[in-house]
């Protein structure tokens, strides 16, 4: 199969790597970043896993879409800021066939994909993998979980089916779902109660657990963003949201979330598709989200008066 990873940072990284080492594919890491496409193509993927490093060099990375031409699979791995940009950038990647996945955290990756790809090209899901750049060509594998994909339609298809056991043979453990709004929306919720808490107070996932306040607050941030799932109708693979980022706090106890890490490199965050989305989605609704209101506030705050 031909593959084109369109944003190839630590999780595209991880994803190419693994696909790369399946003989009948193909793989295309497609990124921004000239210093490590150079290195990948000089001395392939690096991945740190468990303390040591292991070179992937079956892949071509490439800056632009028409280097690599039609593709049967991309998989979309930019920060979800700046998807709708690497769809237009990308476009070239794109034939009647080609399936578009995201795998990308927060609300607005499906439509801002669907505004160049019909609807009927494009899957969702989750990864619960994490993973870290640590330089040019140079990433580690923090940690392992499971890929969820489906297709909008809820329906499991033949093509579903064969691209996530593709995934697994490539040591990338998957299942199939018919409810791909649904893994969305429940690892947005988690997002919600655990990024933007860590970023601001600085905290390890598992600390949020430690004090009153924390918890207070990653509590009353999942409850309001589950009453704006419940009113738009989202079926959760769980029932009990807070209790669900409580596990997921426990489970992830010594990381660094990815918006702490953002907040840390003066980056911009994924604050307007996680807690920004459940404000935005709440005041459709009228559904008061005062507290995502005042996280999603505090980021952007923070996002403007950057303290290295
Ligand atoms: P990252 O910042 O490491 O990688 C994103 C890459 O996209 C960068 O290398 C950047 O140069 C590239 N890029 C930016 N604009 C581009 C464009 N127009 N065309 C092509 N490439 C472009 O991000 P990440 O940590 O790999 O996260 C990617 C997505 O996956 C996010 O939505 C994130 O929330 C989600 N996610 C991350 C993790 C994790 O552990 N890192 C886990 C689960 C989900």
């Amino acid at each position: 199969m031909k593959i084109a990873i369109v944003g190839a940072g630590a999780m595209g990284c991880l994803y190419g790597a693994r696909l790369s080492t399946l003989p009948q594919n193909q793989i295309y890491l497609l990124d921004v970043w000239q210093e490590h496409l150079d290195a990948i193509n000089l001395d392939g993927v690096q991945m740190e896993e468990d303390g040591s490093f292991q070179t992937y060099n079956n892949l071509k990375a490439c800056r632009h879409a028409y280097e690599v031409g039609p593709v049967d699979l991309a998989i979309i791995f930019v920060k979800s800021t700046m998807t709708h940009q690497a769809m237009l950038d990308n476009k070239a990647l794109i034939k009647d066939t080609t399936v578009v996945l995201t795998l990308q955290n927060g609300l607005g990756n499906v439509d801002a994909i669907c505004d160049t790809v019909p609807a009927d090209n494009v899957m969702a899901g989750t990864t619960a993998h994490g993973a870290t750049m640590l330089g040019a060509g140079r990433m580690r594998h923090a940690g392992k979980g499971k890929t969820v994909i489906g297709e909008l339609s809820g329906e499991v298809t033949e093509r579903v089916m064969r691209i996530a056991d593709m995934f697994s043979q490539a040591d990338l453990e998957t299942e199939t779902s018919d409810n791909a709004l649904g893994l969305i929306w429940g690892k947005l919720l988690s997002n919600v109660g655990l990024n933007a808490i860590t970023a601001i107070t600085g905290l390890l996932n598992g600390q949020i657990l430690e004090f009153a306040e924390t918890e207070e607050l990653m509590t009353l941030a999942v409850l309001e963003a589950k009453a704006v799932a419940d009113a738009k109708g989202v079926r959760l693979s769980y029932t009990d949201a807070v209790e669900h980022t409580r596990a997921l706090c426990r489970a992830t106890a010594p990381n660094r979330s990815s918006m702490l890490q953002d907040i840390s490199n003066c980056r911009k965050t994924e604050i307007d598709m996680i807690n920004g989305a459940i404000v935005r989605e709440g005041r459709a609704l009228g559904i008061p989200t005062p507290i995502n209101l005042a996280l999603t506030n505090l980021i952007k705050t923070i996002e403007q008066n950057p303290q290295k």
